[in-house]
């Protein structure tokens, strides 16, 4: 059973109550999740236009609830900007909280790869010396500067043995969070990285390492092969946190290596799926909807405007309808603005995507609560939504 809301519940949640939130407004991405009994765990952080804070911070604010003590857990899921602006601002706000990144980047290609955009020594396989000081360099990508800025945050302000207690590293069967004694019962564990997918990353790192008389110059990241993926217990009810994971054919990366390897998701079958990599069909994987997901699933999910394709398409949505009633999006795919604009189309347009579109830009939120796994209470913020018909004929119209 469903209650949609068309404004979010701003009452924190119940101590037995499952909470999944997702924000975005257009690129980014961030969820909140509430573990029973005011614990959180934060995966990725996105900024809303104009504000510095970030969004998850906002909204324990809006909530009433202080991050301090409460966040115990924050997941950095890969290092690409849509995912980490603002993250270091977090894990500063959240001291209580372990802060975990996908395997790979603990390695040492991942710190020659940060240090060589500056003059500075590192030592092999540990946190580079002066961190702090290329922390500033302009010529860092937020995603390497926000890494950055995390590492030697931590560096600086805890002995080396406190460091190893708060950062700690994800892979494919990692248990990121555990209170089975309690009610609700709970755990969280990482599905990915595959050691494959670790590996690839390294090497990508280490191809993107500049001669030392070229440095200063860095490419943007493209290959997302490392994200964690995420499995969520609560008593009886599963939520699978997709991450940016990519399909491959290859049975020891993406998905693949989810379903096939030594540590497949257990128990059940989600009720909620963050769906992985904003929509787009190189994330999809019919096994996993087939498999690990109840049929009428809640699928969420955030949009990436700035590609030249951006997900989600028409197709993607199209798709993702095919597969289950309940899909919804923190903010519209991107419309284009041509037809749009044309005042005898506005005019034809029953109102679902003008609607939305005067709110593009804005954060969207999707807040999602339930305590047994059969009752859903979905509520929306900004210009989020619920996909309907209505709208994917409206989109499809438009995008022709
Ligand atoms: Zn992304």
């Amino acid at each position: 059973m469903q209650q949609y809301l068309p404004e979010i519940l701003l009452s924190p949640p119940r101590p037995d109550e499952l909470e999944i939130s997702l924000f975005g407004p257009g690129r980014g991405e961030c969820v909140v999740a509430h573990l029973g009994n005011n614990k959180w765990l934060i995966v990725d952080s996105c900024l809303a236009k104009g504000n510095s804070e970030p969004v998850a911070l906002q909204y324990f604010n809006r909530l009433n609830i202080d991050p301090y003590d409460a966040v115990k857990r924050i997941i950095i899921s890969h290092w690409h900007d849509d995912h980490i602006k603002g993250i270091s601002t977090i894990v500063k706000h959240c001291p209580a909280a372990y802060v975990y990144f996908p395997q790979a980047l603990q390695q040492e290609e991942f710190f020659t790869l940060l240090t060589s955009f500056h003059s500075i020594d590192s030592r092999a396989g540990s946190v580079p010396v002066n961190l702090a000081d290329f922390v500033r360099a302009e010529d860092l990508t937020s995603g390497l500067s926000e890494i950055a800025r995390i590492v030697s945050h931590a560096y600086q302000q805890e002995s080396v043995h406190r460091y190893k207690r708060k950062i700690k590293y994800a892979d494919d069967s990692t248990i990121i969070y555990e209170d089975r004694g309690n009610s609700p019962r709970v755990g969280v564990r990482s599905l990915s990285p595959s050691g494959k997918m670790v590996n690839n990353a390294l090497l990508y790192f280490a191809g993107l390492i500049p001669p030392s008389t070229q440095r200063g110059v860095i490419p943007y990241p493209e290959k997302n092969d490392a994200s964690i993926a995420i499995w969520i217990e609560f008593n009886n009810i599963f939520v699978l946190l997709g991450g940016d994971l990519e399909d491959s054919t290859d049975h020891d990366l993406g998905w693949l290596a989810v379903l096939h390897g030594p540590n497949p998701p257990q128990g059940g079958k989600a009720s909620i799926f963050k769906v992985p990599h904003h929509g787009s069909a190189n994330g999809h994987n019919d096994q996993v909807w087939r498999h690990q997901l109840l049929p009428q699933v809640h699928a969420i999910l955030t949009p990436f405007y700035g590609s030249s394709n951006p997900p989600p398409t028409h197709s993607d949505l199209k798709r993702m309808i095919a597969l289950t009633e309940h899909v919804s999006f923190t903010a519209p795919p991107r419309i284009p603005k041509k037809k749009y604009d044309d005042h005898v189309v506005r005019k034809m347009l029953s109102g679902t995507v003008t609607e939305r579109r005067t709110l593009v830009g804005q954060m969207g939120h999707i807040q999602i609560r339930t305590r047994d796994g059969e009752r859903f209470t979905v509520g929306y913020d900004g210009p989020a939504a619920l996909v309907t018909s209505d709208f994917l004929k409206e989109y499809e119209w438009l995008s022709r």
